[in-house]
């Protein structure tokens, strides 16, 4: 029988892995001739989501899981799911029921028809968020979509259902700073986009503060573009040409009327001005190079404490 692997990255999330279990099997018990295998991965919880689904394992021969010594995001374990995951198929889902298991059946036929590799979900509204966050990740998504040749799809959730052969080719990125949507697309394959509208967190919270999605936002423009570097080339140049025209307008002046040796004021304007768009550059600068730093240390991208269930146990 064909096998479907459910990856599920958890992060305090107590209050919503019972019900999240419980919709999408009973949404996979209506799948014919697949076996669904779920992997929960704890990213390093303070709460009790480890335990929960500890005894979810023991109770459910489907269901293993794996736990990491810390938290490490999201993307780390997404990566350790799809690494361990054996299905012929995997899906990445979240835990809190905001990627509606009801679309399973459709992305396993469409994937299944063989057409498709790929049937990932794609939000239509952002109904129930904060308007300025809705601002930004529309502009977010312009702004990368424009500096990078990898296409960056608005409102792609993590959400999606693959074939093992772009498992197998996402496993390959092995890179540290992970930004999954720009990972996803990369790799290419043929995908089908399938569209829902937005739904509310079943409990709990999200983990995401506007402070973070910002930083995860450079995070994939630093990722999947390099136009950031060009910056400095263009205005040096741009100002180069200015000085040009300055210099000649001052000496010429000089040689007419005379006197042009004032201005100090103006002077200090410049001076600061462009001492500024120095250090921005540099900062540029110093963003692709702290990203390679952290990739040529080459440290794991996660690290595990625990794994277990599908019968036996480990620590
Ligand atoms: N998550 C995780 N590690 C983190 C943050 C989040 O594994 O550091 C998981 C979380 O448990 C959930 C999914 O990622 O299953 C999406 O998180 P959340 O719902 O907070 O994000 P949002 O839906 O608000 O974008
Ligand atoms: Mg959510």
């Amino acid at each position: 029988m064909a096998l479907l692997s459910i990856i599920v990255p958890c992060y305090n999330e107590e209050s919503t892995v019972e019900t999240f279990y419980a919709h999408t099997s009973a949404v996979c018990a209506q799948l014919d001739g697949v076996d669904v295998e779920y992997l929960f991965v704890d990213d390093g919880s303070s709460d009790r989501t480890l335990e929960i689904i500890r005894a979810l394992g023991r109770r459910e021969k489907g269901v293993r899981w794996l736990s990491f010594s810390r938290n490490f995001g999201k993307e780390a374990a997404m990566y350790a799911g799809l690494e361990r995951a054996k299905g012929d198929w995997a899906a990445v889902m979240d835990v809190d029921l905001q990627d509606p298991p009801e679309l399973l059946p459709e992305l396993l036929e469409t994937v299944r028809g063989g057409e498709y590799d790929c049937a990932a979900v794609r939000r239509v509204d952002r109904k129930g968020e904060p308007p300025i966050r809705s601002w930004f990740a529309r502009r977010f998504y312009k702004l990368i979509n424009r500096m990078s040749r990898t296409e960056i799809v608005d409102g792609a959730r993590d959400f999606r259902l693959m074939t093992r052969q772009m498992v197998d080719a996402i496993l390959r990125l092995g890179e540290y700073n992970r930004f999954s949507k720009g990972i996803f697309s990369w790799v290419g394959f043929r995908t089908k986009w399938v569209e829902t509208v937005n739904v509310e967190r079943s409990g709990g919270e999200s983990k995401w503060s506007f402070f973070k999605l910002l930083l995860y936002a450079l995070d994939g423009i630093i990722a999947f573009s390099t136009a950031p570097l060009a910056i400095a080339s263009v205005l040096g140049l741009v100002f180069c040409v200015i000085a040009f025209i300055a210099i000649i307008f001052v000496i010429v002046r000089q040689l007419l009327w005379g006197g042009s040796a004032f201005g100090w004021p103006s002077m200090v304007c410049i001076i600061l001005f462009l001492a500024g768009v120095q250090l921005f550059c540099i900062g540029i600068l110093g963003q692709y190079l702290a990203k390679t730093y952290l990739e040529v240390k080459r440290r794991p991208i996660y690290v595990l404490r625990e794994e277990g269930g599908g019968h036996e146990e480990g620590t």
